[in-house]
């Protein structure tokens, strides 16, 4: 089955009873049972529901991997991976990556023992330096948030198996249409479901897809004995979204590589990052691994300063100015007090999230009125 096919189809069936054509929501916690025991694999809701068992599916689909977990938010998702682990054991991540999975790690982890490394990753050959006995998982998240690095997976994947180390990938930015971690050596893909999966800023929500049989065994029970799942209203909706997933994405692809092209035109813009630029450091490996470079963009000001990006902010109109990103609206961001705040600014400025960078989800709006949009606002620091 081709992406657009899966998309609409993989894992979906008419509902038995009545042929409905949409999944039904499945708005029950709990299932009657024959007999003790005796029951069709739906016992209660938390571990299973017949909605997400769908939407799993689906997923599990479009990543190319075996098996499926839906969670209530991607940090339920990122919460249940790191729980695979034990005090003493080590991770090495990428040291560019969305400020809740550094608080998550640092803030919470960190004190049930568990170390983390935070490094460049954009040379497979960095991270060998960082491995020991204790290190038990490779994370990286490419593109990265919001500096839209590159991480180079098959490199990494190598890595990962010649150490014997899991490896899991945020594909969040990317999604399954622009690339497939586990194709390319990954044991992990973990998403943000919120953003382009879900695709219209409507839910929350976070999915994990493996192949291996004993780690999704491992992470079903994790997530059952600690409780992190979605409701099948949301489920629904997700289901629904990701049927036009391979159209929007064309259409995020096509109006990013639009704006980005123009705003390296713009006299008061400093430095612009997005994969699809051939000067891009990693720029042939996004070729090699992404079928395309997505929507997500960020850019600096000259005149590097907090004031600067506010007056860009506050004149927007298409782009909402909001958290999140992915959805079918344009959003712009300053990472530096919103999305990444949690990050030290010496840290942060270490990879150039500098005052001035404002980050854009382009949606998939007429791409002249986008462009107009940010024509105006930055229009105004002249
Ligand atoms: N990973 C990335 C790359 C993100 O951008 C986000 C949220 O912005 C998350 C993980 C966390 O996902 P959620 O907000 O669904 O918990």
């Amino acid at each position: 089955m081709k992406f657009g096919t899966k998309t609409i189809h993989a894992g979906i069936e008419p509902d038995p009873s009545t042929g409905a054509i949409m999944t039904p929501i499945f708005q029950t916690s709990t299932y009657v049972q024959r007999s003790p025991g005796d029951n069709d694999g739906y016992e209660y809701s938390r571990s299973h529901n017949p909605t997400r068992t769908a939407l799993q599916k689906n997923l599990a689909a479009l990543e190319n991997g075996k098996h499926g977990l839906c969670f209530s938010s991607g940090m339920g998702a990122i919460d249940a991976i790191i729980k695979l682990l034990n005090p003493g054991d080590e991770v090495i991540s990428s040291n560019d990556l969305y400020g809740g999975s550094y608080r998550i790690f640092t803030k919470i982890f960190q004190r049930y023992g568990i170390k983390f490394h935070f490094i460049s990753m954009e040379k497979p050959g960095n991270i060998e330096e960082y491995i020991n006995e204790k290190t038990k998982l490779i994370w990286a998240e490419t593109p990265t948030n919001p500096m839209m690095s590159i991480i180079d997976i098959e490199g990494i994947g190598v890595v990962a198996k010649k150490h014997k180390i899991l490896f899991g990938v945020d594909n969040t930015f990317a999604t399954p249409f622009l690339q497939n971690p586990l194709d390319l050596g990954a044991d992990i893909v973990m998403h943000s479901v919120t953003k382009y999966l879900g695709g219209h800023s409507d839910v929350v929500m976070g999915a994990i897809i493996v192949n291996d049989d004993h780690l999704a065994k491992q992470l079903a029970f994790i997530q059952n004995a600690c409780g992190a799942v979605p409701g099948p209203q949301d489920c629904f909706l997700v289901l629904r979204g990701i049927k036009t997933l391979h159209i929007r994405m064309e259409r995020h692809c096509q109006n990013g590589r639009a704006i980005a092209e123009f705003l390296r035109k713009q006299s008061a813009v400093d430095k612009v990052y997005w994969p699809g630029f051939e000067d891009h450091p990693n720029h042939d490996i996004a070729k090699k691994q992404m079928r395309d470079f997505g929507g997500m963009i960020s850019f600096t000001l000259k005149g590097n300063t907090i004031e600067y990006a506010n007056k860009v902010l506050e004149s927007l109109h298409f782009f909402s100015l909001a958290e999140s990103l992915g959805g079918v609206e344009s959003l712009c961001g300053h990472p530096a007090t919103m999305t990444h705040a949690s990050i030290p600014k010496e840290e942060r400025e270490k990879v150039g999230l500098v005052d001035s960078l404002i980050r854009l989800s382009v949606g998939i709006e007429d791409v002249d009125d986008l462009r107009d949009d940010l024509a105006a606002a930055l229009s105004k620091l002249a």
